[in-house]
């Protein structure tokens, strides 16, 4: 688009938000246009700037990644994870239709089932966090997946108001705040999120669009590159040979001779 990495000085695409102060929550930023970083060329002049849309599956797979993540640290270090809670978690899941497990990565270090979008939002919508955290940390991390689930649903609607927008803003930010809260007394912050949930993005990309894991190589031997230009290669064949891509159903009016012709 034109901009300098998502790490860089100057990142957004809409205003002059400085990376260094985007943690103040307080100021203002105008929506207009990002004149401090001009370095690269746009990579597609021909779309405007105001059609380009959030990737908001992404935001969705990020954040919920996040959100899992430190429910799940919390558990860990509870002694009796490996011979209870495991499995509770895994039925838990099971009930609301997830399929999902733990299991042992390298290093004795648990990991779990990469979940995709939909299921993804099931477990925001659905799983009892208090059933597994008690007290008020419980309740506040029960709140924000819910509230994340709201606003991830709010973001996909195609019609919104300025007032609805208003209130969204309010709403992201108290999102913000109490997830900094519970947070705060372990002494955790914000670096949550870091450039390593760009890493993970990259690979949930991946793996959606290959239905599975490519770490290590993938399992065909051949590069993930390669396979991607594969893929658009042949895209781009049907597209500059009319191949048809799909079966087109066409309703022949017999009453209707102006457009049989
Ligand atoms: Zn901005």
């Amino acid at each position: 688009m034109g901009l300098n990495a998502p790490n860089s000085k100057y990142f957004c695409l809409y205003c002059e938000c400085e990376s260094n102060i985007r943690w103040d929550m307080n100021l203002k930023w105008p929506i207009n246009k990002n004149t401090q970083s001009k370095k690269k060329p746009k990579l597609f002049p021909v779309i405007k700037q105001k059609n380009y849309i959030p990737d908001e599956l992404h935001l969705l797979l990020c954040i919920s990644d996040v959100l899992m993540e430190c429910f799940f640290n919390d558990l860990f270090k509870k002694k009796e994870f490996e011979w209870v809670i495991k499995s509770q978690i895994e039925q838990t899941m099971k009930s609301i239709q997830v399929h999902f497990e733990f299991f042992k990565s390298q290093g004795e270090k648990w990991d779990w089932t990469s979940l995709m979008g939909p299921d993804k939002k099931k477990v925001l919508q659905h799983f009892p966090v208090t059933n597994f955290i008690s007290g008020r940390r419980g309740e506040d991390i029960q709140k924000l997946w819910r509230n994340f689930y709201d606003l991830y649903m709010f973001i996909r609607q195609t019609d919104l108001k300025d007032s609805e927008i208003d209130d969204f803003e309010i709403k992201v930010k108290e999102w913000i705040y109490l997830f900094c809260r519970p947070n705060q007394e372990k002494n955790l912050s914000l670096r949550f999120f870091s450039a390593s949930s760009i890493e993970k993005k990259n690979h949930n990309q991946v793996q959606l669009f290959f239905g599975g894991t490519t770490m290590g190589g993938g399992i065909k031997g051949k590069s993930v590159v390669q396979d991607i230009m594969e893929f658009e290669n042949r895209q781009l064949f049907y597209l500059l040979n009319n191949t048809s891509q799909e079966i087109q159903i066409r309703n022949i009016n017999v009453e209707d001779k102006e457009n049989n012709n």
